[in-house]
């Protein structure tokens, strides 16, 4: 199987493409268009492979798509690429609308052309994998509002309630997706996944920024009194779930993916000052570092996610827990401190497109 994976030089994408050259035989091909969050050395590991292949293409530009398209003809388009910072999103929503919804828009558009033209077999078994978040459906009663807060989860009969822009763009990206396969017939799958963590996160969200400015001695900021709650999954469970998906999903269908794991901001970030203090002990705990901020605009309370239809249809379930899943991330930082580095001023980056600073 040829695989395309949009956005694949970023947190998910780039686990996504290791997992599937390190276990599969299967062939992927990376399009990128390379924004701040996009890093080639997140797969310095299997970049060698001859079953690797990097476009370094906007997927708001249809003639590039179309050509890609073309030149690689794939069996399936694995979409992940877009603008993904919901505080970004905030301070300016343009490039939101333009990845998120027109990108989106241009990928399918091209992809249903090439869909089209292809011999009936394998059009019949092609798929196109659109990745979106649970934050399309707005948020859930919060334990501090009812005593009842655990019965409410997303299911995928939840109905969409998008609260900021980032979500809102997600959550028309999917209802085009839905389109595309009602009015065109392309066969569509979408998942819908809860607050990945683990390694290759640019440092801009809560987890790696809590353990680089914990590591610097800097405030770890939390929003008010950092009592929402997401549900958490190991970035290397979502990569597993996505290919479960893309394989073995069937066309039409909306799975949710979570890891069972809700827990506060304010938990998460204590969970780290604690595995820190352990593994690189600071005279005073890390917790004195904890500096609470004016609230996000908007803020969603509570996201939690009912993973069984995944679960039960295609058997995955996730293998790390919170507990081992934050350690491992803890530990990968601490090893890692120089990519850190290099992500944030796109050293690695320049060498490898051969760019002058
Ligand atoms: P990310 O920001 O780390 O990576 C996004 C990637 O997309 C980058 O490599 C970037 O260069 C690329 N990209 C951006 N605009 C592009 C464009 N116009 N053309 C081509 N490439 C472009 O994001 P992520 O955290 O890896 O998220 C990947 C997907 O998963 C997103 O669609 C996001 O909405 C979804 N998602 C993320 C989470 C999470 O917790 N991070 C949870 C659920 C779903």
């Amino acid at each position: 199987m040829k695989l395309i994976v949009t956005g694949g030089a970023g947190f998910i994408g780039s686990a996504v493409i290791r997992h599937i050259i390190n276990n599969t035989h299967d062939e992927v091909v990376n399009l990128d268009k390379l924004t701040y969050a996009g890093n080639l050395e997140s797969l310095a590991e299997v970049s060698d492979s001859n079953r690797y292949s990097f476009e370094h293409v906007d997927i708001c530009n249809r003639a590039e798509v179309d050509r890609v398209l073309a030149e690689h003809q794939p069996d399936a388009i694995m979409h992940l690429a877009a603008e993904s910072h919901v505080d970004r999103s905030i301070d300016g929503p343009a490039a939101f609308i333009e990845t998120n919804i027109v990108g989106t828009y241009t990928l399918l558009d091209s992809t249903r052309h090439y869909w089209n033209a292809l011999p009936e077999a394998k059009r019949a078994a092609f798929r196109f994998h659109h990745i979106s978040t649970d934050e399309v459906y707005g948020d859930l009663p919060h334990p501090s509002e009812t005593s009842s807060a655990e019965d409410y989860l997303f299911t995928e009969q939840t109905a969409y309630a998008p609260s900021s822009p980032y979500s809102a763009s997600k959550a028309s990206s999917d209802h085009l997706v839905r389109a595309w396969l009602r009015t065109y017939g392309l066969p569509t799958l979408v998942t819908n996944c809860s607050n990945n963590y683990g390694p290759y996160h640019f440092p801009e969200k809560l987890v790696p920024l809590m353990i680089l400015n914990a590591l610097e001695g800097k405030p770890l900021p939390v929003y008010g009194k950092g009592d929402q709650i997401r549900d958490w999954l190991y970035v290397e469970d979502h990569a597993r779930a996505l290919y479960r998906v893309v394989k073995e999903g069937k066309p039409g269908e909306t799975y949710n993916i979570g890891g069972h794991n809700e827990k506060q901001n304010i938990e998460v970030v204590h969970t780290l000052c604690d595995i820190l203090q352990e593994l690189r002990p600071r005279e005073t705990s890390y917790r004195n570092l904890i500096t609470p901020v004016k609230d996000r605009p908007g803020h969603d309370r509570r996201y939690a996610i009912d993973a069984s239809k995944i679960q039960k249809e295609l058997g995955w379930v996730p293998e790390e827990t919170f507990e081992t899943g934050i350690r491992k991330t803890v530990l990968w930082y601490l090893d890692n401190l120089d990519w850190c580095q290099r992500v944030q001023d796109g050293s690695y980056q320049r060498e490898r497109l051969g760019i002058d600073k």
